[in-house]
C-alpha cells in the first residue's frame, strides 16, 4: 500500500489509545470465553491505518501467540494482501471476538463460532472502541460473522461480497470470503475463492485511495 495509506495519526495518539485499550482487554473477564483462553487476541498492526480488517475470532495458533491471523488462514491472508501490495504493518487486523471460542470434542478443544452474547459483549467493550479510536476510512470484513457485525445483520456473503456499504464504523465497508473458508475448498473452487479475496482486498485498497481524496483535512 502507498505511503498515503500508511500515514499514522499525528502525535501517535491513536497508538497510545490502542495500547491502553489492549492492556485493559488483556484482563477482560466479561464473558465465558476468558475461561479457556491462553491469550487475549486484541488485534495488531497500524492504528493510524485507513484500512481495518475484521475477522471472526482467534483460533488455536492465535490463542497461543496472542496475535490475530497467524495460523494457516493468516498465512493465506498475508499472501493475498501481499498480492495487493499490502503488508501487515500497513493495516490494523482484529476480530469480532478477542478470545478463542472452543468446544471440547473427544478430549480436545476445537474451534466454534462465537455465541451472540459473547460477540455482543466483545463488540461493545472492545471492537467498537477500537474502531472509534482508529476511525478507518474502509473496513474489510472477512467472513459472514464480521460482515453481519459491521455491515448488516443477515449479510449474505455469496450475494453481497465485493460491494461497498456505508456503516456507522467507517464510511465504506466491504466483505470478502474468510480465508479459513477458502482453505476448506479444493481444486478450482479453492482457486476461484482465493481470486475473490484478492479482488476484494484490491477493491478495499483502491477505495482507501479514493476516500482519502474525498475527505480533505477540514481542521479550519
Ligand atoms: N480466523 C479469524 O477469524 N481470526 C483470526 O485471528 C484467525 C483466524
Amino acid at each position: 500500500m502507498s505511503d498515503e495509506a500508511t500515514a499514522a495519526a499525528p502525535g501517535g495518539s491513536k497508538d497510545q489509545q490502542i495500547v491502553l485499550l489492549s492492556e485493559k482487554a488483556s484482563v477482560c473477564v466479561a464473558c465465558d470465553l476468558h475461561e479457556n483462553r491462553t491469550n487475549v487476541v486484541f488485534g495488531e498492526g497500524n492504528p493510524g491505518s485507513p484500512l481495518v480488517i475484521v475477522g471472526e475470532g482467534p483460533g488455536e495458533t492465535e490463542d497461543k501467540t496472542g496475535r490475530p491471523f497467524v495460523g494457516r488462514a493468516g498465512k493465506l491472508l498475508d499472501e493475498c494482501l501481499r498480492e495487493c501490495g499490502i503488508l501487515r504493518k500497513h493495516v490494523f487486523v482484529t476480530n469480532v471476538v478477542r478470545c478463542r471460542p472452543t468446544l471440547e470434542e473427544g478430549g480436545r478443544l476445537k474451534n466454534r463460532p462465537p455465541r451472540a452474547d459473547e460477540a455482543d459483549t466483545c463488540i461493545r467493550l472492545w471492537l467498537e472502541p477500537t474502531l472509534s479510536t482508529i476511525q478507518p476510512l474502509v473496513i474489510l470484513c472477512l467472513g459472514a460473522p464480521a460482515a453481519s457485525t459491521i455491515i448488516k445483520k443477515g449479510f449474505k456473503m455469496m450475494q453481497e461480497r465485493g460491494q461497498f456499504f456505508e456503516t456507522k464504523y467507517a464510511h465504506y465497508a466491504i466483505a470478502g470470503l474468510h480465508p479459513a473458508y477458502i482453505l476448506r475448498q479444493q481444486g478450482e473452487a479453492f482457486d476461484a475463492a482465493r481470486v475473490t479475496l484478492v479482488q476484494d482486498i484490491e477493491a478495499a485498497r483502491k477505495k482507501v485511495i479514493e476516500a482519502k481524496k474525498e475527505s480533505p483535512k477540514t481542521l479550519f
